[in-house]
């Protein structure tokens, strides 16, 4: 049997391609429904191409070899004498499976920066503000202002739009300009000048006009500072304009979640935009025995490169050969990923957006002030000892949305860049997600 965790773009195309040899698979997700982040829909999957998705969970559907496990959160693995027990958590009990193989596809998850009022109701992530819609059809507000950088702000502006919301403005940091940077890879990836045209028309159709080099930068009792910033990221001279809306979606592309392939030792390294990311070969294999690694786990590219990614780990997990038009998909689809780092960057001049009393950690409301201090006051040299000084990280996230923008900010105040390694810790950590004593004990809540 393979364990394929996580039901995404990857995780399904490596049951399906997995499936193709009649090889038993368990699919399993925390979700209720298969989709992962992109297709998350609480009904029928709506949006570009979305009869990839139908045509995908059709096939996973019919093959008799695939059982999906939904509503399972995977909160360990370990290594027993050569297979791997998968131990997890559904309707309040603890369970495990065993398998000698595992696919993991766990993608990523929206990476937010701080900003005077983040932590305040009515800021979120353009992920939280998509996932209420797609999985709940639910609008956070009514007036919504959709910024930070990357494509993935024009299916979250214009999906919020067609649903109803008024979008009051939609800000993307970077220029577009940059892309001017990597026009061999719009070449090479046609498909994605009609993706282009596809949002363009729905922005026009819910009269968005996107505004760039601009950023949400605080936000309070309902309004928002929208500040001109330059392409490091700090604010310019230009007057900042005050804008009433009841939702901020404020989001900075994607981080890759790399807790379960962390947990079993998956080797990982660190990419040319600082995100820590698994090291893979070219059938996908990391660097443990049997195990796995497809899609935004190992490097934020799409879905496209996603679907590409799970197909090579199912074939090669179930030893079935690997056509070579799939490995030169997954180059070009690469290529376009590599442009997408360079077009949205996240450079440090987020931080002179920053107040003393801006939160850094939302879970410990840990301050700036606080991170200050730690280095001026306590003489901490890099952010594990901020950490320690001020439980930024330790609390119920375990550092998934801060440690990162911790150690930034510490690296700036010592002027010490971070290193491999740090960043690598700082992306790891040794338990998924939370369970109780009582259920770890005996199993039952
Ligand atoms: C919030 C969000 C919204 C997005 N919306 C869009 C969009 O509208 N349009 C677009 O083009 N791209 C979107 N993207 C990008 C797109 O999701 C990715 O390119 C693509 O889905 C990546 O596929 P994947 O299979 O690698 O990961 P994902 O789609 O992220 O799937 C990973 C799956 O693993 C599961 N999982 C993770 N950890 C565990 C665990 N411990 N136990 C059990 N299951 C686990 C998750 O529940 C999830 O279903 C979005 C990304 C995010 C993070």
């Amino acid at each position: 049997m393979i364990i394929i965790i996580g039901a995404g773009p990857a995780g399904l195309a490596a049951a399906e391609a997995a499936s193709r040899s009649g090889a038993e698979v368990a699919l399993i997700d925390s979700a209720s429904k298969k989709g992962g982040q992109y297709w998350r829909h609480r009904n029928s999957v709506k949006g570009y191409k979305s009869d990839r998705a139908d045509q995908l969970f059709s096939k996973i559907e019919s093959a008799s070899s695939v059982t999906h496990i939904s509503d399972a959160t995977v909160w360990s693995i370990e290594t027993q004498g050569g297979l791997y027990r998968v131990n997890y958590l559904q309707g309040g009990q603890e369970s495990s499976l065993t398998a000698e193989k595992l696919i993991i596809a766990t993608g990523a998850y929206d990476r937010s920066l701080p900003f005077p009022g983040w932590d305040l109701p009515g800021s979120m992530t353009p992920g939280a503000a998509q996932s209420l819609l797609k999985g709940h059809d639910l609008l956070p507000g009514k007036r919504i202002i959709v910024a930070g950088t990357g494509p993935f702000l024009l299916p979250v502006a214009t999906g919020l739009a067609e649903s109803g919301a008024e979008i009051v403005g939609l800000y993307e940091a970077n220029n577009p300009l940059r892309w001017l940077l990597s026009v061999h890879a719009l070449l090479l990836n046609p498909s994605k000048f009609l993706e282009l045209v596809y949002y363009a028309k729905l922005l026009r159709r819910s009269k968005i006009a996107p505004r760039f080099n601009q950023s949400v930068t605080r936000f309070s009792d309902g309004l928002a500072t929208i500040s001109g910033v330059n392409s490091r990221l700090q604010i310019g001279k230009k007057k900042s304009q005050t804008l009433s809306a009841d939702v901020v979606a404020v989001g900075w592309g994607f981080l890759p979640d790399l807790t379960l392939g962390g947990i079993v030792g998956c080797a990982q390294k660190v990419d040319s935009d600082g995100t820590t990311i698994f090291e893979v070969d070219d059938q996908q294999r990391s660097s443990v025995r049997n195990i796995w690694i497809a899609g935004e786990a190992t490097g934020i590219g799409g879905a496209d490169l996603s679907l590409i990614e799970g197909e090579i780990a199912g074939l090669s997990a179930t030893g079935q050969s690997i056509r070579s038009t799939l490995r030169l998909n997954r180059i070009r689809k690469q290529i376009f990923a590599n442009a997408l780092k360079r077009s949205y960057p996240v450079k440090d001049g987020w931080q002179s957006w920053l107040e003393e009393n801006t939160t850094v950690c939302r879970c410990e409301e840990v301050k700036m002030s606080e991170i200050c201090e730690s280095v001026t006051e306590l003489g901490a040299e890099d952010s594990r000892t901020a950490k320690l000084f001020t439980r930024a990280g330790m609390g119920l996230c375990q550092g998934r949305v801060c440690s990162r923008n911790v150690s930034e900010i510490v690296a700036g105040l010592t002027h010490c860049p971070i290193t491999d390694g740090e960043r690598i810790a700082l992306s790891n950590r040794p338990i998924a997600s939370p369970i109780s004593l009582g259920l770890l004990g005996d199993g039952k809540k």
